[in-house]
C-alpha cells in the first residue's frame, strides 16, 4: 500500500499536553482543510511523487525511533478520505509492535474505526482566525467515546478566538453528562513573526480572568528553532 508521506522524523515536541515528549512524527502530505493561519501550507498538495511504501514507511520509523516507542501521526490532514485506509494500515503495523500512538486531527471528522485502534487524540476546536468551524457534536461524540484518550486545542491569535472557545466550553460542559476532558489553548506564533510575547501575556491573563478552564501550552519547538524551521 502507497502513503503520501511529507516526512518522518524524531523530535522533542509534541502538541498541548505532550509538549516535551520525544516521538517519531509521521507528517502526511495533502489537506483539503485550509486553515487561514496554517503554518504548514507545504503540505496541502496531495502530491503523488511523495507515495512510499507502508512497509518503507514503517521500516523508518523503527529506525529513528529506537527505544522510544511512541509515534505522532500529523499532517496535512491525515483523517482526510484519501489517506484513511493507510493510516489504518500503519496504526495497526505499529500498534502489534508496540508503539503508542497519537494521532492530530483537525476536528472535522470522528473515525471510529482509527480512533478505536489509537492511545490518545489530539482534536482540534478551530478559531475564527483559522477561517474554518469545528462542529461542536463532534467534541461532544468524542468525550462520550474516548474519555480519558484525548485533549481539544484550539490556536488563539485574537480576543475573539478566546471568546469563541470559551463560549464553546460553555455549551458543551452546561451539558453535565459529559466527564471533564483536557482543553489547551496554544497562542498562535506564525511564520515570519517575532515571538509574540504579548499575545501569550494576553492569552494568560483571559484564562485567568475566565476562571481558568484551559491550560495554556505553546509549541516549543518555535521558540527553540524558530517559526519556520521544519522536522523539529
Ligand atoms: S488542518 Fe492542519 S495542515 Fe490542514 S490547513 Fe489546517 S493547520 Fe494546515
Amino acid at each position: 500500500m502507497k502513503l503520501l508521506i511529507n516526512s518522518i522524523y524524531l523530535a522533542t515536541e509534541g502538541e498541548g499536553i505532550h509538549i516535551g515528549t520525544p516521538q517519531v512524527f509521521v507528517r502526511f502530505q495533502g489537506c483539503a482543510v485550509g486553515c487561514l493561519n496554517c503554518d504548514s501550507k507545504d503540505t496541502w498538495d496531495f502530491t503523488q511523487e511523495m507515495a512510499m511504501n507502508s512497509e518503507s514507511v514503517v521500516e523508518r520509523v523503527v529506525e529513528l525511533s529506537g527505544k522510544i516507542k511512541r509515534v505522532s501521526i500529523t499532517g496535512g490532514d491525515p483523517l482526510h478520505p484519501k489517506h484513511e485506509a493507510g493510516v489504518q494500515a500503519l496504526v495497526k503495523s505499529l500498534k502489534s509492535r508496540g508503539y503508542y500512538i497519537n494521532i492530530e486531527a483537525a476536528g472535522t471528522r470522528v473515525v471510529d474505526e482509527l480512533f478505536d485502534l489509537l492511545d490518545f487524540i489530539s482534536f482540534d476546536y478551530k478559531t475564527l482566525s483559522t477561517g474554518v468551524s469545528t462542529r461542536l457534536q463532534l467534541i461532544e461524540k468524542m468525550a462520550k467515546q474516548y474519555a480519558g484518550r484525548f485533549q481539544v486545542k484550539a490556536v488563539i491569535e485574537t480576543r475573539v478566538d478566546f471568546d469563541q472557545t470559551l463560549k464553546a466550553y460553555q455549551d458543551l460542559h452546561a451539558k453535565n453528562d459529559l466527564l471533564p476532558f483536557s482543553w489547551v489553548l496554544t497562542p498562535s506564533y506564525n511564520l515570519n513573526e517575532a515571538f509574540p510575547l504579548e499575545r501569550f501575556k494576553n492569552v494568560i491573563e483571559w484564562n485567568q480572568e475566565a476562571g481558568a478552564p484551559f491550560r495554556v501550552i505553546g509549541q516549543q519547538h518555535k521558540w527553540i528553532f524558530g517559526p519556520d524551521q521544519k522536522q523539529v
